[in-house]
């Protein structure tokens, strides 16, 4: 799908017209259509006025309200490379992305503007900072909002889709510094036609948007496919329990997005049985591994068909496997099928030249149209991403079944090698949450006095269960596991490291272990 962005997604927004597409989930403001195609039109016009150019990079650093859309899509439609930052970035990790994207205009909140100030006088080289809601009293910075009066004309970028980049997100940097990522427009709107038919969302469904538009998942699941198919997205800017739940009862919420955390919380936690979930009709998964047990319990407590996963990454625009919405029994655990036009082999862990046996382990490779044009200004990551035949190579092991399902196990780096055999931390992980007095769990290898790698348990006890000692959680997963895969050392934490996009950041309880060694 050769499209700018902008045309891909809201090409059909005009003629939608008072359909609902955006609702403000905390307050009362409701976006049609029609508004969106008109008011990011003229936000489009407002940025071209004031000087954003084909080519230019804007930093968008909000959390999820009803006007990130507009900002996104009026800045790609004046030209520019859209790079999304965290809303809670430091000004010091802002200004890191700002002067590595060289990034010459800011989008922001007014509640932010200090840190996007601060960010931007560290990084240097922006011309202007805006803010998308009402300009706050006494302070110098225009709003997006007064762009809507903007008279000038609507910009006419000749955009290149297949060269021109549309969005610059970072990677997460769950296993090392975030890079960012060049996505082309057609890339991204190739993977959204590539997605529609398997997870069709249309006028009458109501998506609630909690995980952040910032990250990838965010911006294609529950942003870029839901507006360029017709539902409405109700907007929350941050995942809180209660308020989540009581917006899936207020709006009658029938589709979730989301990753294994709310998966877990749907699953066990008391506060899900006070409201009236009724509305719903299916819930999907991604970003993390999502264990079967814990997928099952999730949907047999909301008296939902199976949780779905999907399965993707950055590098990917994301998607390259869903389990399709009206599938009928999809084997439980999958990751889903490969997405129609993409290529997909498992190489050898032992030689990765080689495809490994059929139905065995091995790391996850991907060719097709949704791959990104390559790390910004990074050649040598490139290179080791993407072969020279096209290949991404995720970094990710998985197996297919006879029928084509694909199952993701873990990371390759991140399994633990315990006396040459090999521990995913995500089946541990998975294993210690069936234990009631378990809330939340986290697994790393760590070397013991002898210099072996062994699987160490970050646990975080239910607040009932406050006697729960090691000695139980490791008996709990011994009686489960083969002998070599035992968790052989547990520390009680009161929260698992999270990112955003809700991936266990393994990174920083390696450094906390390293820390407390040293
Ligand atoms: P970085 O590359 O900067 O270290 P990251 O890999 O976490 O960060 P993302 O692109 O946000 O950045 O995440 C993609 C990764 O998320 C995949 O490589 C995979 O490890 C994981 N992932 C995504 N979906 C699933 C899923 N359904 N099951 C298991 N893992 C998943
Ligand atoms: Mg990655």
């Amino acid at each position: 799908v050769s499209l700018p962005i902008h045309d891909a997604v809201l090409g059909r927004a005009a003629e939608r017209g008072e359909l609902p597409a955006l609702i403000d989930g905390a307050g009362e403001l409701t976006l049609s259509y029609g508004q969106v195609d008109a008011f990011h039109r003229r936000v489009a016009a407002g940025l071209a006025e004031a000087g954003v150019r084909k080519g230019d990079v804007l930093a968008l650093h909000s959390p999820n309200t009803v006007l990130f859309p507009i900002a996104f899509y009026a800045a790609t439609r004046a030209g520019a490379a859209v790079t999304t930052v965290h809303p809670l970035a430091t000004p010091e990790e802002f200004a890191k992305q700002l002067r590595d994207s060289a990034a010459r205009w800011i989008v922001t909140v007014s509640p932010l503007l200090p840190a996007a100030r601060a960010a931007a006088e560290l990084a240097g080289g922006v011309q202007e900072i805006f803010v998308c809601d009402a300009a706050p009293e006494g302070e110098d910075v225009r709003s997006l909002q007064a762009f809507l009066g903007s008279t000038g004309p609507v910009p006419e970028i000749d955009v290149d889709p297949d060269e021109d980049i549309a969005a610059l997100p970072y990677s997460s940097g769950t296993t090392g510094v975030p890079k960012g990522v060049m996505l082309t427009h057609t890339s991204i709107a190739t993977n959204l036609a590539q997605l529609e038919p398997v997870i069709p969302m249309g006028p009458g469904d109501r998506i609630l948007a909690i995980l952040p538009f910032f990250h990838i998942y965010g911006l294609t699941a529950l942003m870029n496919a839901p507006l360029r198919q017709g539902a409405t997205v109700v907007v929350l800017p941050r995942f809180e329990l209660d308020t989540f739940l009581g917006a899936i009862q207020k709006h009658r919420i029938n589709g979730l997005y989301v990753a294994p955390p709310v998966v877990l919380a749907l699953a066990k936690h008391p506060a899900v049985a006070e409201y009236d979930l009724s509305s719903l009709e299916y819930v999907v998964s991604a970003a993390a591994p999502l264990d079967a047990a814990l997928a099952a319990a999730c949907s047999a407590r909301l008296g939902l068909p199976p949780v779905l996963q999907a399965y993707g990454m950055t590098e990917l625009s994301p998607g390259t496997h869903v389990v399709p919405l009206d599938a009928p029994n999809p084997p439980p655990g999958t990751v889903g099928k490969l997405l129609p036009s993409t290529e997909m082999r498992i190489l050898s862990l032992d030689d990765p030249s080689k495809d490994a046996a059929p139905g065995e382990e091995g790391e996850v490779a991907i060719r097709g149209p949704q791959v990104m044009k390559g790390y910004l200004g990074r050649p040598d990551a490139t290179a080791a991403m993407i072969d020279t035949d096209g290949w991404v190579h995720t970094g990710d092991i998985g197996r297919v079944d006879d029928d084509g399902w694909l199952f993701v196990v873990d990371r390759v780096k991140e399994l633990i090698k315990y006396k040459g055999f090999q521990v995913a931390p995500a089946e541990l992980e998975a294993l210690l949450l069936t234990h009631e007095g378990i809330a939340d769990a986290a697994v790393i290898g760590v070397t013991d006095a002898d210099g072996t790698e062994i699987p160490k348990a970050f646990v975080v006890r239910q607040p009932a269960a406050a006697g729960l000692t090691a000695e139980d959680v490791m008996a709990h997963v011994a009686a489960r596991v083969a002998p070599y895969k035992k968790v052989r050392a547990v520390e009680f934490i009161d929260a698992v490291p999270r990112a955003a996009s809700g991936k266990i950041l393994r990174r920083e309880l390696r450094d906390r272990e390293l820390r407390d060694r040293a």
